[in-house]
């Protein structure tokens, strides 16, 4: 369609970042781009019916954020320890080297409420599971994982279960 095109024009591929090997998709151009945020912003919010939109720091934010706004829904951050100020819940997931851990308020939700969770890439799918967990475990119904692009050959879906997982473009 005419929004993947646009999507994927106005998202750069940069070799070797963050380490060799990697092809790491840069959304900043999209971002200053306004027909093109506008539209990702509206396909992300159309016929949402949620209590709350979760954002992902840090990039998860960028695009969480407006399309609560545009959804009527509220905001809650999920962020990586240490950055929260009130009682959290936490959850780690491990990375390829290491691991991480990611923290929300345990007062975020009010019990039942239901959340759709945004990030800006779905990879190998160890931050989406993570994060579902924990929205899970503060009490709300996650009844989505949306994201601008899914790295459909890192199979992070599958790690998903039964979460209904959208991506504007799959590459
Ligand atoms: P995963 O946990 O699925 O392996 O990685 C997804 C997380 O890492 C997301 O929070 C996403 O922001 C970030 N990420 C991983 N690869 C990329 C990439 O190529 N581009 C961007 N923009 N973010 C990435």
């Amino acid at each position: 369609t005419d929004l993947v095109t646009t999507i994927l024009s106005r998202i750069r591929d940069v070799p070797d970042y963050p380490q060799a090997g990697v092809v790491f998709k840069d959304i900043t151009p999209l971002l200053a781009d306004h027909t093109a945020f506008s539209a990702v912003i509206d396909a992300l919010a159309l016929d949402l019916d949620v209590d709350k939109v979760v954002g992902i720091e840090a990039r998860g934010f960028i695009l969480a954020a407006p399309v609560a706004y545009q959804a009527g829904a509220g905001f809650v951050p999920v962020r990586k320890k240490g950055k929260l100020p009130a009682e959290t819940f936490e959850g780690s997931y491990d990375l390829e080297y290491g691991s991480a851990v990611i923290e929300v308020h345990r007062d975020a939700f009010a019990p039942g409420d239901r959340v759709l969770i945004v990030d800006d890439v779905l990879a190998t799918g160890g931050t989406a599971r993570a994060a579902v967990e924990l929205v899970s475990r503060a009490g709300a119904e996650v009844v989505g994982f949306s994201v601008l692009m899914e790295l459909a050959f890192l199979r992070g879906r599958d790690r998903l279960g039964d979460v209904d997982v959208r991506a504007l473009v799959a590459v």
